[in-house]
């Protein structure tokens, strides 16, 4: 990195200590600003890089609820409002007991960068709560996130910071969040939260997005080498909202899943995901992946290794931060995948980026490949200011074309700075210079 960039890197860490996910997510941005800042120096002018890397405001509160016991439980809620240049707040809310700051600001910081790259102009933040929902009944979950929300909706609001879901956060939690909004403000602001129910402000396609979007830009990338998806074989992690749309939209592309994971292991089943049980098992039921294995003949249960060990042509990692590693990364290569495309935030180590990238494979990051969930976040948010609705082919298409214009927007800003097809830089780039001419128009604030 050059001597600016590296400063400020160096800052971040001294001043964030601990927090090596944030540490991650900041190089790998200040990493990609080499050849913009050689051609642009103005952006490393007036502290522009050091306010890009501190986030706006922090909020951490106490979250105290009572279980069906009786017991009291003391959580810890968070909420980063890291950059508002291009318009309010805007990130999901994880529920997960590895939940804490430094996790929640790494997703902040590549919050802003994403939501610059769907042109929709929201900001970036991201929230959470190191609570547990697996195994808690649905009063429980009720009765957190009614004191989570007690809190946050002092913080919140249509045109100030809008929260969604994401790990442990779906459509269940999202509802009983917005009937406490909705109470403590006397106000139907449906535009406060997205990924709300149907009957109730919610858009159609938001469930499907993020998958929908991960697997239309892994095809983008295939077309620019003149291949498509049809007939690939696709290892997918995780079985949550990111994975299970992923594979649907995967096998309407006529391409064949046929792995996915939870945190008890991961599931190979060689003549295809059968994608009606998967979400029977997952969605209706909550159940474990182990279910789905018990009613399928033919599908096996791996509970050692990741889903990478399988021989496949495209990877779609969907579960967590820094669930492929350089291990993994090599165990793909030599299986011969040639596409990469992340649906989770942050999945994929720096070594294994690196290797996907000396090898010359295609290799898409989260924040370009996983942006469509937000993206249609902010259509949700377009249809609630509107007060109308569209139909899931509006829908669709309207996120189809946001996908095609955040590959192109990738692809073009990697040719002008000089590394044709590297999709890291490429995204970087401009969801970059995108925020950082806005933070220059609205001078030192
Ligand atoms: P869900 O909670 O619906 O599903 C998460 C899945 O990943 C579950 O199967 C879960 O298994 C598994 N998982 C989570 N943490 C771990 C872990 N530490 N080890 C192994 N497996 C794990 O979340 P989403 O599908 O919404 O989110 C998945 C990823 O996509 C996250 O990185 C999220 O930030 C990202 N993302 C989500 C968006 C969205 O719209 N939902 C938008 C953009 C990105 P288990 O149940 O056993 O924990």
């Amino acid at each position: 990195m050059q001597d600016v960039v590296e400063k400020v890197y160096e800052q971040v860490v001294a001043r964030n200590r601990g927090e090596e996910e944030f540490h991650q997510a900041v190089r790998e941005v200040l990493e990609s600003l080499d050849p913009v800042i050689a051609k642009h120096p103005h952006y490393a002018e007036d502290g522009l890089l050091e306010r890009i890397v501190e986030p706006e405001r922090q909020i951490m509160f106490r979250v105290p609820w009572v279980d069906d016991a009786g017991q009291v439980h003391v959580n810890r809620g968070f909420r980063i409002e890291f950059n508002s240049a291009l318009g309010p707040y805007k990130g999901g809310l994880r529920f997960h007991p590895s939940v804490n700051a430094g996790i929640i600001k790494f997703l902040g910081f590549e919050q802003i960068f994403k939501n610059a790259l769907t042109g929709q102009g929201i900001g970036g933040g991201k929230g959470g709560s190191d609570f547990d929902p697996h195994g808690r009944s649905d009063a429980e979950v009720m009765r957190f996130c009614q004191s989570f929300m007690t809190e946050l909706s002092r913080h919140i609001g249509p045109d100030t910071d809008v929260p969604a879901g994401d790990i442990g956060v779906g459509g269940r939690e999202i509802g009983y969040l917005f009937g406490q909004y909705k109470r403590l403000r006397n106000s139907y602001d449906a535009g406060v939260l997205t990924g709300k129910g149907l009957a109730w402000g919610g858009s159609l396609v938001r469930t499907e997005a993020t998958g929908y979007g991960t697997v239309l830009f892994a095809q983008s990338m295939l077309a620019t080498r003149g291949d498509s998806l049809e007939g690939k074989r696709i290892a997918v992690s995780g079985a949550g909202n990111v994975a299970i749309y992923a594979i649907e939209k995967a096998q309407q592309l006529g391409a064949r899943p046929i792995t996915f994971s939870d945190s008890s292991g991961y599931v190979v089943d060689e003549a295809g995901v059968d994608l009606e049980l998967l979400k029977q098992v997952k969605e209706v039921e909550r159940g474990r992946v182990a279910d789905y294995v018990s009613r399928r003949p033919g599908a096996r249960l791996v509970t050692e290794g990741r889903p990478w060990d399988v021989p496949v042509d495209v990877a779609l990692p969907c579960a967590t931060q820094n669930e492929l590693d350089a291990d993994s990364a090599t165990a793909l290569l030599r299986s011969g995948c040639a596409v990469v495309a992340e649906g989770a935030n942050m999945p994929c180590t720096p070594q294994a980026i690196e290797a996907f990238q000396a090898a010359g494979i295609l290799y898409a990051p989260g924040k370009a490949s996983n942006a469509g969930g937000v993206a249609t976040s902010a259509l949700e948010m377009e249809q609630n200011a509107g007060r109308t609705r569209w139909d899931f082919a509006t829908a669709e298409a309207k996120l189809t074309g946001i996908m095609a214009d955040i590959h192109d927007s990738c692809v073009a800003a990697a040719e002008t700075y000089g590394r044709p097809g590297d999709y890291v830089l490429g995204a970087n780039a401009a969801g970059f210079t995108q925020v950082a001419d806005v933070m220059i128009a609205h001078g030192i604030v």
